[in-house]
Protein backbone atom coordinates (compact mmCIF):
# COMPACT_ATOMS: atom_id res chain seq x y z
CA UNK A 1 0.00 0.00 0.00
CA UNK A 2 0.96 3.43 -0.18
CA UNK A 3 1.96 5.93 2.72
CA UNK A 4 3.36 9.16 3.26
CA UNK A 5 6.57 8.97 5.42
CA UNK A 6 8.50 11.62 7.29
CA UNK A 7 11.50 10.20 6.05
CA UNK A 8 13.90 12.69 7.61
CA UNK A 9 13.58 16.20 8.93
CA UNK A 10 11.29 18.03 6.87
CA UNK A 11 11.30 15.44 4.30
CA UNK A 12 7.79 13.48 2.86
CA UNK A 13 7.88 10.53 0.65
CA UNK A 14 5.23 8.59 -0.87
CA UNK A 15 6.43 5.02 0.43
CA UNK A 16 4.76 1.74 -0.65
CA UNK A 17 4.92 -0.38 2.32
CA UNK A 18 3.15 -3.43 3.48
CA UNK A 19 -0.21 -3.79 4.34
CA UNK A 20 -0.43 -3.79 8.28
CA UNK A 21 -1.87 -6.79 9.94
CA UNK A 22 -3.89 -6.43 13.17
CA UNK A 23 -2.56 -8.02 16.30
CA UNK A 24 -4.87 -8.88 19.21
CA UNK A 25 -7.06 -5.43 20.52
CA UNK A 26 -5.94 -3.90 16.93
CA UNK A 27 -8.50 -2.85 14.12
CA UNK A 28 -6.86 -2.19 10.82
CA UNK A 29 -8.77 1.31 8.95
CA UNK A 30 -9.50 1.38 5.18
CA UNK A 31 -8.95 5.15 4.98
CA UNK A 32 -11.46 6.96 3.78
CA UNK A 33 -9.94 10.51 4.03
CA UNK A 34 -6.69 12.23 6.15
CA UNK A 35 -6.97 15.97 7.28
CA UNK A 36 -3.67 18.11 6.89
CA UNK A 37 -3.57 20.08 9.74
CA UNK A 38 -1.52 23.24 10.33
CA UNK A 39 0.81 21.41 12.86
CA UNK A 40 1.86 18.72 10.20
CA UNK A 41 3.42 21.82 9.17
CA UNK A 42 5.37 22.89 12.42
CA UNK A 43 6.53 19.49 12.14
CA UNK A 44 8.34 19.90 8.81
CA UNK A 45 9.70 23.10 9.75
CA UNK A 46 10.90 22.08 12.95
CA UNK A 47 13.35 19.64 10.83
CA UNK A 48 16.00 17.91 13.43
CA UNK A 49 14.43 19.24 16.42
CA UNK A 50 11.62 17.20 15.54
CA UNK A 51 11.70 13.71 18.29
CA UNK A 52 9.98 11.02 15.93
CA UNK A 53 10.93 9.96 12.58
CA UNK A 54 9.85 7.39 9.97
CA UNK A 55 6.26 6.83 10.71
CA UNK A 56 3.33 7.98 8.42
CA UNK A 57 1.45 11.36 8.96
CA UNK A 58 -1.90 11.84 9.09
CA UNK A 59 -3.66 12.28 12.57
CA UNK A 60 -6.98 13.48 11.40
CA UNK A 61 -8.22 9.60 10.07
CA UNK A 62 -11.68 8.45 9.45
CA UNK A 63 -12.49 5.21 7.23
CA UNK A 64 -13.87 1.84 7.57
CA UNK A 65 -12.93 -1.10 9.62
CA UNK A 66 -11.10 -3.36 7.08
CA UNK A 67 -10.08 -6.35 9.34
CA UNK A 68 -10.54 -7.05 13.39
CA UNK A 69 -7.53 -8.33 15.24
CA UNK A 70 -8.42 -11.13 18.17
CA UNK A 71 -10.06 -9.81 21.03
CA UNK A 72 -11.84 -7.00 19.30
CA UNK A 73 -15.59 -6.55 20.50
CA UNK A 74 -18.37 -4.36 18.80
CA UNK A 75 -16.69 -3.28 15.62
CA UNK A 76 -17.87 -4.89 12.38
CA UNK A 77 -16.23 -4.73 8.98
CA UNK A 78 -17.37 -2.04 7.11
CA UNK A 79 -18.57 -0.17 10.21
CA UNK A 80 -17.62 3.62 9.35
CA UNK A 81 -15.29 5.21 12.12
CA UNK A 82 -12.69 7.62 13.05
CA UNK A 83 -9.63 7.42 14.90
CA UNK A 84 -9.42 9.73 18.53
CA UNK A 85 -6.45 12.02 18.72
CA UNK A 86 -4.89 11.11 21.74
CA UNK A 87 -4.55 7.88 23.13
CA UNK A 88 -4.27 8.38 26.54
CA UNK A 89 -4.11 4.71 28.49
CA UNK A 90 -7.34 4.69 29.76
CA UNK A 91 -6.16 4.25 33.35
CA UNK A 92 -4.52 6.61 34.88
CA UNK A 93 -5.36 10.07 37.20
CA UNK A 94 -5.96 12.62 33.90
CA UNK A 95 -7.28 9.72 32.22
CA UNK A 96 -10.11 8.61 34.93
CA UNK A 97 -10.79 12.34 35.42
CA UNK A 98 -11.78 12.64 31.85
CA UNK A 99 -8.21 14.63 31.10
CA UNK A 100 -6.88 11.74 28.77
CA UNK A 101 -5.73 14.74 26.47
CA UNK A 102 -2.90 15.20 29.36
CA UNK A 103 -2.38 11.54 30.33
CA UNK A 104 0.55 10.98 32.39
CA UNK A 105 1.29 7.34 31.08
CA UNK A 106 1.18 7.79 27.11
CA UNK A 107 2.08 11.26 27.46
CA UNK A 108 4.84 13.31 30.04
CA UNK A 109 5.22 16.83 30.99
CA UNK A 110 6.40 18.53 28.42
CA UNK A 111 5.24 16.04 25.63
CA UNK A 112 1.86 15.26 24.46
CA UNK A 113 0.26 11.84 24.95
CA UNK A 114 0.68 9.28 21.71
CA UNK A 115 -0.99 11.10 18.88
CA UNK A 116 -0.59 8.55 15.51
CA UNK A 117 0.75 10.20 12.70
CA UNK A 118 3.11 12.58 15.12
CA UNK A 119 4.93 8.90 16.19
CA UNK A 120 2.75 6.11 15.32
CA UNK A 121 2.10 5.49 11.76
CA UNK A 122 -1.29 8.05 11.20
CA UNK A 123 -3.44 8.32 8.53
CA UNK A 124 -2.32 9.44 5.27
CA UNK A 125 -2.06 6.06 4.08
CA UNK A 126 -4.42 3.22 2.34
CA UNK A 127 -5.15 1.54 5.24
CA UNK A 128 -3.88 2.40 8.92
CA UNK A 129 -3.83 -0.07 12.42
CA UNK A 130 -5.93 1.47 15.64
CA UNK A 131 -6.41 0.06 19.31
CA UNK A 132 -9.79 -0.79 18.74
CA UNK A 133 -10.78 0.88 21.80
CA UNK A 134 -9.33 4.61 20.01
CA UNK A 135 -12.27 4.49 17.50
CA UNK A 136 -15.73 5.81 17.51
CA UNK A 137 -18.45 4.88 15.36
CA UNK A 138 -19.21 7.80 13.03
CA UNK A 139 -23.10 6.34 11.88
CA UNK A 140 -24.42 8.35 8.71
CA UNK A 141 -21.27 10.97 8.60
CA UNK A 142 -19.47 10.64 5.39
CA UNK A 143 -15.97 9.05 6.18
CA UNK A 144 -14.53 11.27 3.35
CA UNK A 145 -14.52 14.08 5.12
CA UNK A 146 -15.04 13.35 9.08
CA UNK A 147 -10.93 13.01 9.41
CA UNK A 148 -10.75 16.83 10.61
CA UNK A 149 -13.69 16.21 13.15
CA UNK A 150 -10.62 14.14 15.52
CA UNK A 151 -8.80 17.22 15.44
CA UNK A 152 -9.58 20.64 13.85
CA UNK A 153 -13.53 20.30 15.25
CA UNK A 154 -12.23 18.71 18.75
CA UNK A 155 -9.60 20.94 19.28
CA UNK A 156 -11.66 23.78 19.12
CA UNK A 157 -14.79 22.37 21.22
CA UNK A 158 -11.86 21.24 23.82
CA UNK A 159 -11.21 25.03 24.19
CA UNK A 160 -14.75 26.33 23.92
CA UNK A 161 -15.80 23.24 26.48
CA UNK A 162 -13.33 24.63 29.27
CA UNK A 163 -14.43 28.59 28.72
CA UNK A 164 -18.40 27.47 28.87
CA UNK A 165 -19.31 29.03 31.83
CA UNK A 166 -17.70 32.48 30.57
CA UNK A 167 -19.79 32.03 27.12
CA UNK A 168 -23.47 32.98 28.42
CA UNK A 169 -25.72 35.43 26.51
CA UNK A 170 -24.62 38.97 26.10
CA UNK A 171 -21.25 37.37 26.45
CA UNK A 172 -18.44 38.35 23.88
CA UNK A 173 -15.80 35.90 22.13
CA UNK A 174 -13.20 36.74 19.62
CA UNK A 175 -11.75 34.06 17.09
CA UNK A 176 -8.52 34.61 15.51
CA UNK A 177 -7.61 32.38 12.83
CA UNK A 178 -10.35 31.12 10.37
CA UNK A 179 -8.89 28.42 8.97
CA UNK A 180 -9.40 24.45 9.37
CA UNK A 181 -9.77 24.98 13.21
CA UNK A 182 -11.14 28.43 13.19
CA UNK A 183 -14.13 27.58 10.69
CA UNK A 184 -14.65 24.96 12.63
CA UNK A 185 -14.57 26.30 15.81
CA UNK A 186 -16.70 29.41 14.70
CA UNK A 187 -19.50 26.61 13.91
CA UNK A 188 -19.13 25.12 17.36
CA UNK A 189 -19.66 28.76 19.17
CA UNK A 190 -22.67 29.28 17.17
CA UNK A 191 -24.28 26.24 17.74
CA UNK A 192 -23.76 25.68 21.49
CA UNK A 193 -23.34 29.15 22.84
CA UNK A 194 -25.05 32.05 23.11
CA UNK A 195 -21.67 34.59 22.26
CA UNK A 196 -21.56 37.34 19.91
CA UNK A 197 -18.73 36.05 17.96
CA UNK A 198 -15.86 38.39 16.18
CA UNK A 199 -13.96 36.60 13.83
CA UNK A 200 -10.90 37.91 12.25
CA UNK A 201 -8.08 36.74 9.96
CA UNK A 202 -5.65 38.37 7.77
CA UNK A 203 -6.79 36.81 4.54
CA UNK A 204 -10.11 37.78 2.57
CA UNK A 205 -11.38 34.74 1.35
CA UNK A 206 -11.13 33.33 5.34
CA UNK A 207 -12.97 36.39 6.13
CA UNK A 208 -15.67 35.16 3.59
CA UNK A 209 -15.59 31.72 5.31
CA UNK A 210 -16.79 33.46 8.30
CA UNK A 211 -19.52 35.29 7.42
CA UNK A 212 -20.86 32.08 5.52
CA UNK A 213 -20.75 30.59 9.04
CA UNK A 214 -22.46 33.04 10.99
CA UNK A 215 -19.95 35.36 12.88
CA UNK A 216 -21.52 38.61 14.30
CA UNK A 217 -18.01 40.65 13.52
CA UNK A 218 -15.94 39.85 10.81
CA UNK A 219 -13.18 42.10 10.95
CA UNK A 220 -9.29 41.99 8.80
CA UNK A 221 -6.93 40.81 11.94
CA UNK A 222 -4.27 44.49 11.35
CA UNK A 223 -2.83 46.95 13.65
CA UNK A 224 -6.73 48.22 13.62
CA UNK A 225 -8.08 45.18 15.16
CA UNK A 226 -7.75 45.86 18.67
CA UNK A 227 -8.72 48.88 18.69
CA UNK A 228 -12.26 48.00 16.95
CA UNK A 229 -12.77 45.09 19.12
CA UNK A 230 -12.52 47.36 22.17
CA UNK A 231 -14.85 49.78 20.74
CA UNK A 232 -17.22 47.14 19.86
CA UNK A 233 -17.27 46.47 23.91
CA UNK A 234 -17.36 50.12 25.26
CA UNK A 235 -13.49 49.71 26.21
CA UNK A 236 -13.85 46.82 28.23
CA UNK A 237 -12.76 43.96 26.32
CA UNK A 238 -14.29 40.61 25.54
CA UNK A 239 -14.71 37.72 27.81
CA UNK A 240 -13.34 34.69 25.77
CA UNK A 241 -10.29 34.89 23.44
CA UNK A 242 -9.60 32.07 21.00
CA UNK A 243 -6.23 32.00 19.22
CA UNK A 244 -5.84 29.58 16.35
CA UNK A 245 -2.92 31.23 15.23
CA UNK A 246 -0.39 31.88 17.92
CA UNK A 247 1.80 34.43 16.02
CA UNK A 248 3.47 37.54 17.84
CA UNK A 249 0.43 40.28 16.17
CA UNK A 250 -2.43 37.36 17.78
CA UNK A 251 -0.84 37.25 20.74
CA UNK A 252 -0.72 40.88 21.14
CA UNK A 253 -4.62 40.67 19.93
CA UNK A 254 -5.54 38.70 22.77
CA UNK A 255 -3.64 40.03 25.14
CA UNK A 256 -4.77 43.75 24.21
CA UNK A 257 -8.52 43.03 23.71
CA UNK A 258 -9.32 40.05 26.68
CA UNK A 259 -11.58 41.62 29.86
CA UNK A 260 -10.73 41.60 33.18
CA UNK A 261 -11.68 38.00 34.17
CA UNK A 262 -11.73 36.85 30.66
CA UNK A 263 -9.67 33.89 29.39
CA UNK A 264 -8.00 33.45 26.40
CA UNK A 265 -7.41 30.11 25.19
CA UNK A 266 -3.55 29.67 22.91
CA UNK A 267 -4.57 26.64 20.30
CA UNK A 268 -2.31 28.14 17.42
CA UNK A 269 1.44 27.52 17.63
CA UNK A 270 2.60 30.41 15.42
CA UNK A 271 5.58 30.85 18.14
CA UNK A 272 4.65 34.07 19.70
CA UNK A 273 5.57 35.04 23.29
CA UNK A 274 2.90 36.01 25.90
CA UNK A 275 3.76 39.08 28.26
CA UNK A 276 3.15 39.09 31.53
CA UNK A 277 4.67 40.92 34.47
CA UNK A 278 3.76 40.30 37.58
CA UNK A 279 3.92 43.95 38.96
CA UNK A 280 0.90 45.91 41.56
CA UNK A 281 0.99 48.50 38.68
CA UNK A 282 1.29 45.98 35.77
CA UNK A 283 -0.56 46.84 32.48
CA UNK A 284 0.48 43.52 30.57
CA UNK A 285 -3.21 41.95 31.65
CA UNK A 286 -6.25 42.84 32.87
CA UNK A 287 -6.92 41.28 37.09
CA UNK A 288 -8.17 37.92 37.04
CA UNK A 289 -7.53 36.97 33.03
CA UNK A 290 -7.08 32.85 32.73
CA UNK A 291 -5.01 32.08 29.97
CA UNK A 292 -3.91 28.59 28.83
CA UNK A 293 -2.16 26.65 26.51
CA UNK A 294 -4.75 24.35 25.04
CA UNK A 295 -3.92 20.60 24.03
CA UNK A 296 -6.26 18.69 21.80
CA UNK A 297 -9.46 17.73 23.36
CA UNK A 298 -10.27 14.41 25.40
CA UNK A 299 -12.52 11.57 24.75
CA UNK A 300 -15.67 13.70 25.89
CA UNK A 301 -15.10 16.37 23.46
CA UNK A 302 -14.71 13.69 20.31
CA UNK A 303 -18.07 12.35 20.94
CA UNK A 304 -19.99 16.07 20.94
CA UNK A 305 -18.21 16.98 17.88
CA UNK A 306 -19.85 13.58 16.38
CA UNK A 307 -22.79 14.41 18.10
CA UNK A 308 -22.98 18.15 16.51
CA UNK A 309 -22.10 16.77 13.22
CA UNK A 310 -24.60 13.89 13.38
CA UNK A 311 -27.41 16.96 13.86
CA UNK A 312 -25.46 18.54 10.86
CA UNK A 313 -24.46 21.48 13.22
CA UNK A 314 -21.40 21.26 12.12
CA UNK A 315 -19.83 21.09 8.35
CA UNK A 316 -16.15 20.30 7.25
CA UNK A 317 -15.71 22.59 4.82
CA UNK A 318 -13.18 20.54 2.27
CA UNK A 319 -10.48 20.69 -0.25
CA UNK A 320 -9.69 17.33 -1.58
CA UNK A 321 -6.75 15.57 -3.13
CA UNK A 322 -5.36 12.10 -4.36
CA UNK A 323 -2.79 10.67 -2.00
CA UNK A 324 -0.53 10.85 -4.26
CA UNK A 325 -0.47 14.35 -4.61
CA UNK A 326 0.05 15.27 -0.97
CA UNK A 327 2.71 17.66 -1.77
CA UNK A 328 0.65 19.92 -3.72
CA UNK A 329 -1.63 19.94 -0.91
CA UNK A 330 1.06 20.79 1.80
CA UNK A 331 2.15 23.47 -0.67
CA UNK A 332 -1.19 25.21 -0.81
CA UNK A 333 -1.74 24.84 2.98
CA UNK A 334 1.39 26.35 3.67
CA UNK A 335 0.51 29.55 0.94
CA UNK A 336 -2.53 29.88 3.02
CA UNK A 337 -4.69 28.66 -0.19
CA UNK A 338 -7.29 26.29 1.44
CA UNK A 339 -10.77 27.27 2.43
CA UNK A 340 -11.87 24.77 5.61
CA UNK A 341 -9.16 21.58 5.59
CA UNK A 342 -7.51 19.76 2.73
CA UNK A 343 -7.89 16.30 2.96
CA UNK A 344 -6.15 13.46 1.04
CA UNK A 345 -8.19 10.92 -0.09
CA UNK A 346 -6.30 7.35 -1.01
P1 LIG B 1 -4.75 26.82 8.96
O1 LIG B 1 -3.54 27.12 8.17
O2 LIG B 1 -5.84 26.01 8.37
O3 LIG B 1 -5.42 28.18 9.47
C1 LIG B 1 -4.69 29.25 10.01
C2 LIG B 1 -5.48 30.51 9.72
O4 LIG B 1 -4.88 31.61 10.39
C3 LIG B 1 -5.53 30.88 8.24
O5 LIG B 1 -6.88 31.13 7.86
C4 LIG B 1 -4.68 32.12 8.17
O6 LIG B 1 -5.09 33.02 7.13
C5 LIG B 1 -4.90 32.72 9.53
N1 LIG B 1 -3.89 33.68 9.99
C6 LIG B 1 -2.55 33.67 9.78
N2 LIG B 1 -1.98 34.75 10.38
C7 LIG B 1 -2.99 35.43 10.98
C8 LIG B 1 -3.05 36.62 11.76
N3 LIG B 1 -1.95 37.32 12.05
N4 LIG B 1 -4.26 37.02 12.23
C9 LIG B 1 -5.38 36.31 11.95
N5 LIG B 1 -5.38 35.19 11.20
C10 LIG B 1 -4.19 34.76 10.73
O7 LIG B 1 -4.23 26.16 10.33
P2 LIG B 1 -5.00 25.15 11.31
O8 LIG B 1 -4.76 23.76 10.84
O9 LIG B 1 -6.36 25.66 11.55
O10 LIG B 1 -4.12 25.30 12.64
C11 LIG B 1 -4.08 26.52 13.34
C12 LIG B 1 -2.98 26.49 14.38
O11 LIG B 1 -3.39 25.61 15.45
C13 LIG B 1 -1.65 25.95 13.90
O12 LIG B 1 -0.61 26.65 14.54
C14 LIG B 1 -1.68 24.51 14.36
O13 LIG B 1 -0.40 23.96 14.48
C15 LIG B 1 -2.35 24.67 15.68
N6 LIG B 1 -2.97 23.47 16.25
C16 LIG B 1 -2.85 23.31 17.59
C17 LIG B 1 -3.47 22.25 18.21
C18 LIG B 1 -3.38 22.12 19.68
O14 LIG B 1 -3.75 21.08 20.21
N7 LIG B 1 -2.92 23.12 20.40
C19 LIG B 1 -4.21 21.33 17.46
C20 LIG B 1 -4.32 21.52 16.09
C21 LIG B 1 -3.70 22.61 15.48
ZN1 LIG C 1 -3.48 18.87 14.27
ZN1 LIG D 1 -3.59 7.90 31.01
Amino acid sequence: MRAVKLVGPGTLQLAEVDVPVPGPGEVRIKIAGAGLCHSDLHVLEMGEAWPFFGGTVGHEGAGWVDALGSEVAGLAEGDAVIVNLVWGCGHCRPCTEGRDNACRVNGSRNLFPTTPGLGPDGAMAEYMLVPARQLEQLGAIDPVIAGPLADAALTPMHAINSARDRLTPGSTAVLIGIGGLGHLGLQIMKATTAARVIALDTDEAKLAVAREHGADLVLPSDSSAAQRILDDTGGYGVDVVLDFVGAQPTVDLATAVVAPEGLIRFVGLGGGRFPFAADADSVSLPWGVNAQRSYGGTRADLLEVIALAQQGKLVVETVRYPLADFQQAFDDLAAGKVLGRAILVP
